[in-house]
């Protein structure tokens, strides 16, 4: 009653609907949101028969498109969501709030680290290096080199590497074939890169040099690029954590990585949770192909419930919480929402096996296994499959020290 009305007034809190001040009597909406995802459904399993081996979208979306099978992605989900050190982070953040935890909590970002150099001596250190594009190129073997490329090597990837102004924030676009350069697109005022454009660029540039060495540095043309998104995303993130050494900077937060590891666990827990719900649904959508919105509403919520209870329940201190069904995201994106803790897990992993490493040698090493399967580069990339043990640990180091 209250969605896009200019009519109806919505207090939260009291949970009372007025109009013109009067207290009215509201219905939810009708199960409108169902009825999507039961359109999307029926969409895609119109597509079935025309993928006799991928018959299903619950195949196409983990075995054709992520390339790894549904059981499992929810097996790799599992063995992080079960694990105790969880419950212990739950306490943690218990004893911080210093109130009984709320199903809400999920979403508690009291970990973030700021960072204790103000942001304007930042900006005023990243403008004057990068006054223009040009200068940011021209900068770029320079990191490198600081990252321990040799100047061959870094000249070799300059090289292949343009700078273009751009409107939006930033972005890196790969060159589909050998001979062309990818673009790193950086946003610049006119007083220069600011320290937020920097953090940026320095992401895209992260993209820039797995798309370079992807593409240029392997046998096959056929094999360039990695398995999927989540393993450039992988090195972009690496890349933009090192700004601040880039810039000769260093952050002197003693808490930093045992906070940032606090926060990756929690939020990488909020987001399996919403994933683990998306697949059980669509695996239940499979079973009652037939299903009415009102019999999918039920059916999502009493699934919600049932992963709160196995993995949450224990972790917040409360039962029977449908919160986990809450995301829009499943209704727009259908099987989506899995990809964003596959992407954290493979790059924690990755972040966790180059520390004390040689970090350009395997940098280069690891972005010219060309692109295999997501199992099989990971295990030519780290020695071992995709897992949740290296975040696992981590997160049990940091709560021993705290
Ligand atoms: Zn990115």
């Amino acid at each position: 009653m209250v969605v896009n009305s200019p009519d109806f007034e919505w207090a939260p809190y009291s949970n009372k609907v007025t109009k013109g001040g009067k207290t009215v009597e509201a219905s939810h909406e009708p199960d409108t949101r169902y009825l999507h995802i039961i359109n999307n459904f029926k969409t895609r399993r119109e597509l079935d028969a025309y993928n006799p081996d991928m018959n299903t979208f619950i195949l196409r979306k983990f075995s054709l498109e992520m390339e790894i099978a549904q059981p499992e992605v929810e097996a790799l989900f599992d063995s992080f969501l079960s694990s105790p050190q969880l419950v212990k982070l739950g306490a943690l953040i218990k004893k911080r709030l210093g109130r009984d935890l709320r199903p809400y909590d999920i979403w508690y970002d009291g970990f973030k680290t700021r960072s204790t150099i103000p942001e304007a001596l930042l900006t005023s250190k990243t403008s004057a290096l990068y006054p223009d594009p040009a200068a940011f190129h021209a900068g770029m073997p320079v990191m490198l080199k600081k990252l321990g490329w040799s100047p061959e090597r870094a000249n070799y990837l300059d090289d292949k590497i343009v700078v273009d102004p751009a409107r939006g924030s930033g972005h890196a676009w790969g060159a589909a074939m050998k001979g062309s350069l990818s673009h790193l697109r950086t946003c610049i005022s006119e007083g220069g890169m600011d320290y937020k454009g920097y953090n940026i660029a320095v992401h895209e540039f992260g993209h820039n040099v797995e798309q370079t060495l992807s593409l240029y540095d392997i046998d096959n043309y056929m094999m360039s690029g990695v398995p999927n998104t989540a393993f450039t995303e992988a090195n972009a993130f690496i890349f933009q954590s090192r700004d601040l050494f880039l810039i000769g900077m260093k952050d002197d937060n003693p808490d930093k990585k045992k906070f940032e590891t606090f926060d990756a666990s929690w939020s990488l827990m909020e987001i399996m949770g919403v994933g683990m719900v998306d697949m059980k649904v669509w695996k239940w959508l499979y079973e009652n192909p037939n299903a009415t919105p009102a019999q999918l509403k039920k059916s999502t919520i009493s699934i919600a419930v049932e992963v709160w209870n196995k993995y949450f329940a224990l972790v917040l201190g409360i039962k029977d919480s449908p919160i986990l069904a809450i995301y829009s995201h499943m209704i727009d994106s259908p099987l989506y929402l899995p990809n964003y803790s596959y992407g954290h897990i493979i790059q924690f992993q990755i972040e966790e096996y180059l520390k004390g490493k040689n970090f350009s040698n395997e940098i280069e090493r690891i972005f010219k296994q060309e692109r295999l399967t997501p199992q099989q580069w990971m295990v030519g990339a780290v020695g071992s499959k995709i897992s949740t043990k290296p975040i696992i640990n981590a997160l049990d180091n940091a709560l021993k020290s705290e």
